[in-house]
């Protein structure tokens, strides 16, 4: 194992927010959020209202009155999250990116070219500043795991590194909630055994932490406690996901035509995640136009998620946002939902209700979990009864629409649609 901190962790601040504000000099030092009905990331100024990425648009509107909503330009975050990746590839060929805004790099054999990891970390950090004008923050430390949260204590716009010889003087003090892969729910279990911090986990009598998060889980989180992490970074990302389509014929390019069938593929797809213990960070749609050219939306989160209305709320925004950057086009006849990124799901990871797991006392959790135990329970009786025995209202997420006319169109949509 290593014995020097060469794993560095680089993540760019609020992401989304911050290039809107990039693009926008109007929305510099204001709360925005990217986003409408669900909150897909919010700057800083939207955070200290405890406005949060996964809540919904109307409990951060509560939170923060003033808040600006903003449409996302997708394919500007692609673009400069790609150029922000390719600053690290300009020290290392050994990086490993985990979303669009994050990865981590080995800079073992790139020391005599660039100097120490600190020099490295420092100079991305001011290349991406001066090239893309984002900020950026790195963590440097001796394993992934560390690294990962050093860059979670560097923010905003920070540089923080670990000593390899006080690794757990950092590391024992931090509340447990920062550790990768402890969500919400794990966080309440843990805190309900008077484990507050990341030393209390480490000093959990042996078996303890088997018996409340089960063996697997348990098992990783005391290693990840004493920070033995033994995973490198990992160049090849096997590209794997899940999805459904559903051809429409040639449809009106309206929300009463999408924003139905939207639902009904999230389900799909999210349904056959769970049953496989995955869940995914980014969501992608694509929308097929009138002369068959398509486009595609993406936008990948914090962590994974596998919650079928999350992953609805979340398309919807998608297709919003691709139709609008074509008002052209009149006329569309496919849409489809993916998802990828995928992690394995262990018990400890189905904690992650919207995917949300990094974020402390966050409002929307309970919402978060009721709808990820709804996902459970029909996913229960669907292995007892078969796949149509029950289904999601989808007045739920569209009050304005009868809910015999949307299950009437989702019927005939069902005839065109495959998985992908
Ligand atoms: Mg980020």
């Amino acid at each position: 194992m290593a014995t020097e901190a060469n794993i560095l962790h680089a993540d760019l601040d609020a992401f989304y927010a911050s290039v809107e504000q990039l693009l926008n000099p109007d929305l510099r030092g204001k709360p925005i959020a990217v986003g409408g009905g669900v909150v897909l990331a919010a700057s800083y100024e939207a955070k200290a209202f405890g406005v949060k990425g996964g809540m919904a648009g109307r409990k951060a509107r509560e939170l923060c009155p003033h808040l600006i909503f903003v449409g996302g330009n997708f394919g500007e975050y692609q673009r400069l999250g790609d150029a922000a990746i390719a600053v690290l590839n300009d020290f290392t060929p050994l990086v490993e990116r985990i979303s669009i805004d994050e990865a981590f790099a080995d800079v073992t054999g790139c020391t005599h070219l660039f100097g120490s990891p600190i020099d490295i970390a420092t100079e991305i950090r001011r290349r991406v500043r001066d090239q893309l004008g984002l900020p950026i923050s790195v963590g440097v430390a001796r394993t992934k795991h560390l690294a990962k949260i050093a860059s979670q204590v560097a923010k905003p716009d920070g540089l923080v590194a670990v000593d390899p010889s006080h690794e757990l003087e950092f590391l024992h003090p931090l509340p447990v909630g920062m550790m990768w892969g402890v969500g919400p729910v794990t966080e309440t279990k843990l805190h309900a055994q008077a484990i507050l911090t990341i030393g209390d986990l480490a000093q959990a009598p042996g078996g303890s932490l088997e018996r409340l998060l089960g063996p697997a889980a348990g098992e990783k989180l005391a290693a990840l406690a004493w920070n033995r992490d033994k995973r490198e970074i990992r160049t090849q990302h096997r590209a794997r996901s899940a999805g459904a389509q559903s051809a429409l014929g040639r449809k009106p390019a309206t929300e009463a035509v999408y924003k139905p069938v939207l639902p009904h593929l999230a389900d799909r797809v999210a349904s056959r995640l769970r049953a496989k213990a995955r869940a995914g960070r980014t969501i992608t749609v694509r929308v097929r136009f009138a002369d068959m050219r398509s486009i595609t939306r993406s936008v990948t989160l914090d962590v994974p998620i596998a919650t079928t209305t999350t992953l609805a709320e979340i398309a919807e925004e998608l297709v919003r946002s691709a139709l609008a950057d074509h008002p052209c086009e009149r006329v569309i006849t496919l849409v489809a939902v993916s998802v990828s990124h995928l992690r394995e799901q262990a018990a400890i990871q189905l904690d992650l209700p919207l995917g949300l797991g990094d974020e402390k006392n966050r409002p929307g959790t309970r919402q978060g979990i009721a709808r990820f135990s709804a996902d459970r329970a029909i996913d229960a009786v669907r292995a007892r009864f078969g796949r149509d025995a029950v289904g999601y209202a989808i007045a739920q997420l569209d009050r304005a629409r009868s809910v015999p006319d949307a299950f009437r169109e989702l019927a005939e949509k069902d005839l065109g649609e495959r998985d992908v």
